[in-house]
C-alpha cells in the first residue's frame, strides 16, 4: 500500500489525504488542449485511493480509451491550511517531488462535452502515481524548478515551476481558500505541453534535477 516518502526513500510519518490537482496552469498545454486560460485555477480533487508509487510499473486502465501522461510537481502539505497566505504555505510544506495525473482523455473529452464533472476521467484508482518527496528547504528557488518525462527514451514533456500561471505558494494559498488543506494531502500544480497516450510497455524516466531520477514502465490492468 501507497505511503508518503522521501527521495531517499525514508517514510514519511504523514497520513494518507486527498489530492488537490490543477489544470491549465501551464500557457503551453491550454494552447496543446485548444482550451481557453481561466480566470481562475480549476481545481478538482482525486481521493486517496487514487494514491499509488511511481517506484511499482503504472497500471492503466484498457478498454477505457487512450490514457495521458500529464508529469505534475506534487507537493506534500505538513502542516493544516485554511485560508492561508502564500508565506504561510510556505512554513507548512514538507516538500517537493513528481507525479503523474493520469488522464483517461477519451472519457474526459465525454465528459467535459456533456458537462459533467471529470472523477471518471482523472480520479480513478491508482490514477496519482508519486514519487518521493524533497525537503522543501533543498530547493533555493521555488520559481526555477525544472522537471521531465521521457518515455522510450524520447523526451515528452519538459517543465519549470516558472512557467506556472499560479506559481506553487499562491495556488496553494488559493487552493486553502476553497478547501483545508491538512498534513498528508498533496497537491499537483498542472502539467506543461507533451500530454500523449501510454501503452503498455512503455519505459518512462521522471525527473527532478539533481534529486530524482525515476525509472518506471506502464503495466495494465
Ligand atoms: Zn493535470
Amino acid at each position: 500500500m501507497y505511503q508518503h516518502q522521501s527521495h531517499m526513500g525514508q517514510l514519511i510519518d504523514l497520513p494518507l489525504g486527498k489530492v488537490v490537482c490543477v489544470g491549465r496552469n501551464y500557457y503551453d498545454h491550454i494552447q496543446e488542449m485548444h482550451s481557453e486560460v481561466p480566470s481562475q485555477p480549476l481545481l478538482f480533487m482525486k481521493p486517496s485511493d487514487a494514491l499509488c508509487s511511481l517506484y511499482e510499473p503504472l497500471q492503466i486502465p484498457t478498454n477505457k480509451g487512450e490514457c495521458h501522461n500529464e508529469l505534475e510537481l506534487a507537493v506534500l502539505v505538513s502542516q493544516r491550511l485554511k485560508c492561508a497566505s502564500a508565506s504561510q504555505v510556505k512554513s507548512a510544506l514538507y516538500g517537493i517531488g513528481l507525479a503523474l495525473d493520469l488522464t483517461l482523455r477519451d472519457v474526459q473529452a465525454e465528459l467535459k462535452s456533456k458537462g459533467h464533472p471529470w472523477e471518471r476521467a482523472k480520479a480513478f484508482d491508482a490514477s496519482c502515481p508519486v514519487s518521493g518527496f524533497v525537503p522543501i528547504v533543498q530547493f533555493s528557488d521555488l520559481a526555477d524548478i525544472p522537471f521531465s518525462l521521457t518515455v522510450n527514451a524520447e523526451v515528452r514533456q519538459q517543465g519549470n515551476s516558472g512557467m506556472m500561471l499560479y506559481d506553487v505558494l499562491s495556488l496553494i494559498a488559493l487552493m486553502s481558500h476553497e478547501f483545508t488543506l491538512n498534513p498528508g494531502d498533496i497537491v499537483l500544480t498542472g502539467t506543461p505541453k507533451g500530454v500523449a497516450s501510454l501503452i503498455q510497455g512503455d519505459e518512462l524516466v521522471l525527473t527532478l534535477p539533481p534529486y530524482l531520477d525515476v525509472h518506471t514502465r506502464v503495466s495494465s490492468l
